[in-house]
């Protein structure tokens, strides 16, 4: 397998055209610093904010030409915003991960112990607690592909390290992601006590996901109220407790499905995980707003993805303009509670199921998660 450089890269990538057809993304002058570390290749392109979901097919093509390229494993394409000082970017963008949003579609297969959908939702403003849990805390992200299940599982895992019972609900039902994030591939929860069910356990957490109900490979259309009434008996019907805190991987988005959530449990608070660019900052102040409009506190803002460290040279690069995220807190007057770096281990690791907490807890990455899990304790009392 040969060796990439970033200037082979730079050269592909003139073959991709600029916005509107025109010249090329380089010589527009689009693309980023281009970083590669075992085969893995990240880079972003600038856009103008509010063409940022018609301007996905470029991100696209953009990581198809370089994932074509002999000695790439994989391209990590995400496109930053125009810096135009303006707060009202549109609501949509693009992430430096392949988004795994609505798009992955999931089915509920008879003979499944899948959730009922006939629970009526609780009123506005009607906050019941579940059962044996102390605390619930929402790990939240305006847009997919941030890193927020990335966040929520070494979280957990780092909370559980300071000696607390810990649970983790997988609330993405779009899109579950903690049977891939654990290695539980195909491990069913048992149905016990009537209607209720038993999580599953692993690294000391207590989890479940609609992954681990249901077939991730057959289609099913979710819609907005299912989404909820299924969330709503994950919280309500799995045997939870024991806990002192359960951690919730939120639905992506601030949508009417996360507000309702939000209004149902009572929570500790909201951490919202954002990567530094200025699209994904649009979405997280949107996170912080809806939390705030249903008195759900904010524990603080988590920059994911902030800046990278290269394994060999130990030098830093901002690709995706670290900071942002800091600054969004400091405006908003809510704590910043961290910069977790871009390590290129971290998306294989998961992949093979052992988060990064457990599989690296020397890494800087461990480190920064048990500081901002000491944080959040102090919250727990
Ligand atoms: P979300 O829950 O916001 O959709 P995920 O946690 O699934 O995002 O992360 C999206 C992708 O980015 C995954 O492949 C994950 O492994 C990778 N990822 C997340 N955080 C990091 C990080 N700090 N460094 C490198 N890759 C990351």
């Amino acid at each position: 397998m040969s060796n990439i450089t970033s200037d082979d890269v730079v050269d592909e990538l003139r073959k991709v055209k600029g916005p509107d057809f025109e010249s090329d993304i380089v010589s527009l002058g689009l693309v980023s610093e281009i970083f590669i570390s075992d085969g893995k290749v990240f880079f972003s392109i600038t856009v103008p904010d509010e063409r940022a979901q018609e301007l996905e097919p470029l991100r696209q093509a953009a990581q198809k030409v370089v994932e074509a390229m002999d000695g790439v494993k994989a391209a990590i394409v995400t496109l930053t915003a125009e810096k135009k000082g303006s707060a009202n970017a549109t609501e949509t963008a693009n992430s430096a991960a392949p988004h795994k949003g609505p798009a992955k579609r999931i089915v509920v297969e008879p003979g499944h112990a899948a959730p009922k959908i006939a629970r009526a939702s609780h009123g506005i403003g009607e906050k019941m607690p579940i059962d044996g849990v102390k605390h619930i805390i929402a790990v939240a992200s305006g847009k997919g592909g941030v890193g927020k299940s990335t966040t929520a599982i070494n979280l957990a895992l780092a909370l559980a390290d300071k000696g607390l019972k810990v649970g983790l609900l997988d609330a993405d039902i779009y899109g579950p992601s903690l049977p891939r994030l654990t290695g539980l591939i195909n491990q069913r929860p048992r149905a016990v006590e009537g209607n209720k069910l038993e999580t599953l356990e692993k690294f000391g957490l207590k989890l479940m996901s609609m992954g681990f109900l249901v077939d991730e490979d057959r289609p099913m259309v979710w819609r907005g109220p299912m989404v909820m009434s299924a969330v709503t008996q994950f919280l309500r019907d799995v045997l939870w407790g024991p806990l002192d805190v359960l951690v919730v991987d939120m639905p992506p988005g601030t949508g009417d499905a996360q507000l309702t959530l939000a209004q149902q449990v009572p929570m500790t608070g909201a951490v919202i995980v954002s990567t530094p660019q200025d699209l994904a900052l649009v979405d997280a102040r949107k996170g912080i707003e809806m939390f705030t409009k249903v008195g759900v506190p904010i524990l603080g803002v988590i920059e994911n993805m902030s800046y990278f460290i290269a394994p060999d040279t130990g030098k830093r690069y901002d690709i995706f303009g670290h900071g942002g995220a800091r600054n969004e807190a400091h405006h908003r007057q809510v704590p910043f509670l961290g910069e977790i770096p871009l390590d290129p281990d971290v998306r294989a690791l998961s992949d093979a199921g052992t988060p990064v907490y457990i599989a690296k807890p020397q890494s800087t990455f461990a480190k920064l998660y048990s500081e901002i899990a000491d944080r959040l304790k102090s919250n727990l009392l």
